[in-house]
């Protein structure tokens, strides 16, 4: 057996994006030693490139809005499928979080009185994008580390070592939770830089590892996204929730080949950038659906006039929930109306002189000139639908994070439930602050009432999962990775993508099931050090495990709802609307069982009309008139 280092935490968190940094914080100031392992660059995640913001019901650019509309946007985006107790805590507490880091250094844009400036995102009724440019999340991220700096400074001054209490482990992957009997023990990882494994021994342990891109073939997300969060949480018999609704960004970039996928921020189009196909029409307006037509502007005139006069005006139809926009993008295309590239227009450069639009959206601007040699000032962008987050995650105690799994909790995007069937724009950067403080609380909660019965770890158990890690550079013949990997992203985006057929998915699975043993037998030369081909070979199992729950449970939905769109059954469903799809490992096999969505509660049911009620609502589940409000 290879030398294999044993660490003791109190809290282990997996995942140093904004999740992961939130989350180890509490831990910290809660008195918790904690370590913070991230599988790339420590201030390189997600959370670093996004781009728009962080909603937040502050109301500093329109006073009307407070938590309540927050709330309902969120559960309209996520057509009611949404965790409702996940849904109320992100919308209340979200503001909260915003500020704390405004607290911790954070330079946020002002609006002409000083306040944090907030701007529009589509599906959120007010502007509500707390926002430094389009480089939100990179502020998110120095603001955090930051933070962790400053007490680790403290532990140095009083402890003589700015490691004792909170410690950063970059480039560092965790391959396997380890556990005793039923509880979480720890997490076993292997060193990029020397290829030595070791063990982080600890109560609790915070997965907080972004979302599964990669298991698709086009993509915003960078090399790190392998659902390893999703897929540890399961091997460690943890459960999936909904884990079909993948959110297909509308807007990608789509050429040069090279880059395709890249996103392209909805801040274009939040801030007034409009969608044309080839024949020059603004499009959006035939898509806009029966439960938001009320919302949305019918006309280029009122959809205009909205940007100066949003009290009188209704929103254009760019600014729909991303599922909408990004069907439809795939409809113009597929019916010969795109662009050359195979996309559509997407154009700011008639909204706003052009050194507005450099202010305003700078990394937009640098990107299509460096990478595609575009001026967004001067020309439109060609852009379509590119993978870009999952709605579906570990299944998790709304208030506390908590797995089912003792000691395991999950925040951010690995975790389930907050963003029912589509996230908002926006959305994700306070929810993993809001989810990331409360997976903290929740794993420090758990370690106080575990007092001194702390799990252990046997040596066979590192054995055994140092001996997983090593059989690809073991094999003396096999199979590819990449090979694999290329046919993996195929199959997803090609049977399992945006538009998805029962036929199709099933012809997925079956390919699945091929991979998977080709999976099996995957080998990789060379050593444990810097190399890439073994990491991907371990990763692999990661994303066959993802893309298998993924298409067993888009098989099992039968309707369209946000990110899920079922050709076959292209209906939203009111009967489904009441189904969460919760998936398990069992001997090696993925099962799938339903389980109730939990209803709303009646005051929260008050903040919807009843009329749009009936859309998403059984008959059974509608209010009784009166109760409603109308
Ligand atoms: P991430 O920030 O994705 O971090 C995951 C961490 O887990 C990383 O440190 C990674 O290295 C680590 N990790 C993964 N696997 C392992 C492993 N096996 N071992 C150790 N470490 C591991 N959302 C918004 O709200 N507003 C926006 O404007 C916005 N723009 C976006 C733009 C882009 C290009 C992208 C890709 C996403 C955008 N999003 C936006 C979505 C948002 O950025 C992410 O959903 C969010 O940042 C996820 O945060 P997280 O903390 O959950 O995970």
């Amino acid at each position: 057996m290879p030398e294999i280092t044993r660490l003791p935490y109190d809290v282990v968190v997996i995942g140093a994006g904004g999740a992961g940094l939130r989350a180890a914080i509490e831990a910290r100031q809660q008195g918790k030693k904690t370590a913070i392992i991230s599988k790339s660059l420590f201030g390189k995640a997600h959370t670093v490139m996004a781009e728009g913001g962080a909603a937040a019901a502050l109301g500093n650019v329109n006073q009307h809005d407070r938590w309540q509309v927050h709330f309902r946007d969120t559960i309209r985006g996520g057509k009611f499928l949404n965790d409702p107790r996940m849904a109320e805590l992100h919308a209340k507490e979200a503001g909260d979080r915003v500020l704390e880091l405004e607290y911790w250094g954070a330079l946020f844009d002002r609006t002409s009185e000083g306040k944090i400036s907030q701007r529009n995102f589509g599906g959120h009724e007010y502007p509500r994008l707390a926002h430094v440019g389009d480089r939100t999340g990179l502020e998110l991220i120095r603001t955090l580390q930051q933070r962790v700096v400053q007490l680790q400074q403290a532990d140095a001054a009083e402890l003589g070592d700015p490691d004792a209490m909170l410690k950063v482990y970059a480039e560092t992957t965790v391959t396997e939770l380890v556990k005793d009997g039923e509880r979480i023990a720890g997490a076993f990882a292997y060193i990029r830089e020397s290829g030595e494994f070791v063990m982080f021994e600890a109560p609790a342990v915070i997965l907080a590892t972004g979302g599964v891109g990669k298991s698709f073939k086009v993509t915003s997300n960078s090399w790190e996204y392998t659902g390893d969060g999703h897929a540890l949480a399961l091997r460690a018999g943890a459960t999936l929730l909904n884990m079909e609704f993948v959110q297909f960004h509308p807007t990608g970039m789509v050429w040069p080949p090279s880059v395709k996928g890249i996103l392209v921020t909805e801040s274009v189009r939040g801030d007034g950038g409009v969608l044309r196909n080839s024949n020059g029409e603004r499009f959006m307006f035939g898509y806009v659906p029966d439960v938001f037509r009320s919302q949305y502007a019918e006309s280029e005139e009122e959809a205009d006039g909205w940007y100066t006069d949003p009290e009188n005006h209704r929103r254009p139809p760019e600014l729909l929930p991303r599922d909408e926009v990004a069907r439809a993008i795939n409809n113009e295309v597929k019916e010969g109306r795109g662009s050359p590239h195979g996309g559509v227009y997407l154009d700011v450069s008639t909204r706003m002189p052009a050194g507005e639009i450099t202010r305003r959206l700078p990394s937009m601007h640098h990107q299509f000139k460096e990478l595609a040699d575009v001026d967004i000032t001067a020309e439109p962008m060609e852009v379509g639908p590119t993978c870009h987050y999952v709605m579906g995650g570990v299944e998790v105690d709304a208030d506390t994070g908590a797995a089912v799994v003792p000691g395991l909790f999950a925040a951010g995007e690995v975790a389930g439930g907050m963003h029912g069937s589509n996230r908002l724009g926006g959305n994700s950067l306070s929810d993993l602050l809001v989810f990331g403080r409360r997976s903290g609380l929740g794993a420090v909660s758990y370690l106080d009432e575990l007092g001194s019965d702390r799990p252990t770890i046997a040596d066979e158990s590192l054995e055994a999962a140092a001996a997983t890690a090593q059989a690809p550079l073991r094999r003396e013949a096999g199979e590819n990775p990449y090979a694999v990997h290329q046919e993996l992203q195929e199959t997803m985006n090609d049977l399992v993508g945006i538009i998805r057929r029962g036929p199709e998915i099933e012809e997925a699975l079956e390919n699945l099931s091929k991979i998977r043993e080709r999976v099996a037998n995957v080998r990789a030369e060379g050593g444990t050090i810097y190399n890439p081909g073994w990491h991907l070979a371990l990763d692999l199992h990661n994303m066959l495990l993802v893309s298998e729950s993924i298409a067993r449970a888009a098989l099992e939905r039968e309707e369209s709802r946000g990110g899920h769109t079922r050709d076959d059954f292209p209906e939203m469903s009111a009967e489904w609307r009441t189904v969460n799809l919760v998936l398990s490992l069992r001997d090696g096999r993925i099962r799938l069982r339903h389980r109730p969505v939990d209803p709303l509660r009646p005051d929260l049911l008050e903040l919807f009309d009843r009329e749009e009620l009936a859309k998403y609502l059984t008959d059974a589940e509608l209010p009784a008139e009166e109760t409603a409000k109308e």
